[in-house]
């Protein structure tokens, strides 16, 4: 399959919930799933006449997330490994992945033991540091930041489907993704390119999310190269392998026993979630873990989410799957030749990991650049 990458702007408010949402506030989430993608493509084709085409869309098709932005930037998942300052919002946000991953693997394989427990306090103010809470975050001049989107709130009257009349004394609230200031973007990889326009077509005719019958969720779709302001995988691994090594000097001043290389001892990469995965075991068995036959998994930050999948052949959800949430942050290492991991990381990349990869489950970032900002006090 090609990959290509969306822009998608909003002409109106954006209203992606929950499909079982049963609530009388509805507060819309920032990420398109490409789940979502996914279910305006089988609408399109449905209603132009094309329903056999619905079963073919996951040979042709394979969708991830769009993230919000500002017009023409790059916005990344943030790791759930991100830390801030508790005290001042301008301190950080850092990244804890490379260091406690490093950290743990040095007592687990070198039973190694420090001077002191790692304490890892603001370097500038030295209050303490807590999660970093963002969905999505981007680069602007060296400094990373939360991508804020604007929200439009609207009360409604409930409508009830059998009458098609208003319920009386039925209202509820919306929090919609107001269109100023922002696009979405992300990849998707089609089997050509008339695939692609196709769903171009698609996404602009019957628009995306909820209320669309109220005008919500109609956009304007294009190609975009906004890709290009990321540095290249080659690129992204060896700057991680710079930082890796940095750390690992750095980790030396603190190590009291346990006799440890100089040098790092393999290729490091990272593998961050971009949208949940829903992964298994050998055993078949679901599991939060990051399991590669050709890598040692090293150290991770995770945390479980639950997903529903979306029969297009029968318009059903499908039963609901434990999985680990987007922003998971795995760390492996490699004793492959360099070359040999990198065809690897691009393969995953393209493909995703664990299951209903097609429709946007398990897409990966793999050395996401964010995993260097690694606190300059141990550094
Ligand atoms: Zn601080």
């Amino acid at each position: 399959m090609q990959q290509f990458w969306l822009e998608v702007s909003l002409k109106t408010p954006l209203l992606i919930g929950d499909r079982t949402a049963d609530a009388s506030y509805i507060i819309g989430r920032e990420v398109i799933p490409g789940v979502a993608l996914r279910g305006a493509l089988a609408e399109f084709l449905a209603l132009s006449g094309r329903q056999a085409e619905i079963p073919t869309i996951p040979q042709r098709y394979r969708f991830a997330p769009l993230l919000p932005a500002q017009p023409d930037r790059l916005s990344y998942p943030c790791p759930l490994s991100a830390i801030s300052c508790k005290h001042n919002k301008e301190h950080g946000p850092w990244d804890t992945l490379i260091l406690f991953g490093i950290w743990h693997h040095w007592q687990q394989q070198y039973n190694a033991h420090f001077v002191g427990p790692l304490m890892l306090d603001c370097p500038r103010c030295g209050e303490r540091t807590d999660r970093y809470g963002a969905a999505v975050i981007t680069r602007k001049e060296n400094r990373w930041e939360k991508v804020e989107v604007n929200r439009y709130a609207q009360t409604k009257v409930a409508i009830s489907r059998a009458r098609r009349a208003a319920y009386e004394g039925m209202l509820y609230s919306v929090s919609a993704v107001s269109p100023n200031g922002i696009a979405y973007y992300g990849p998707v990889w089609c089997a050509n390119e008339d695939d692609f326009y196709t769903l171009c077509e698609a996404l602009e005719a019957v628009g995306l999310g909820a209320l669309r019958r109220r005008g919500f969720g109609i956009v304007k779709v294009s190609k975009t190269t906004v890709y290009q302001q990321d540095k290249t995988l080659q690129e992204r691994l060896r700057d991680f392998n710079r930082m890796v090594a940095e750390v690992w000097r750095s980790l030396h001043a603190l190590l009291e026993s346990g006799s440890v290389d100089e040098q790092p001892d393999g290729v490091y990469f990272s593998i961050t979630l971009a949208s949940p995965a829903i992964l298994a075991n050998r055993q078949g068995l679901p599991t939060l873990k990051l399991n590669l036959d050709w890598a040692d998994l090293v150290f991770w930050v995770t945390r479980q989410t639950q997903v529903k999948g979306w029969h297009e052949g029968w318009g059903l959800p499908k039963k609901t799957e434990q999985a680990a949430a987007a922003g998971s942050a795995y760390l492996f290492r490699s004793s492959l030749p360099q070359n040999e991991t990198i065809k690897n990381l691009e393969e995953m990349e393209s493909t995703g990991v664990g299951l209903m990869k097609n429709a946007g489950f398990g897409h990966v970032i793999a050395c996401h650049p964010f995993h260097l900002e690694v606190m300059s006090c141990v550094r």
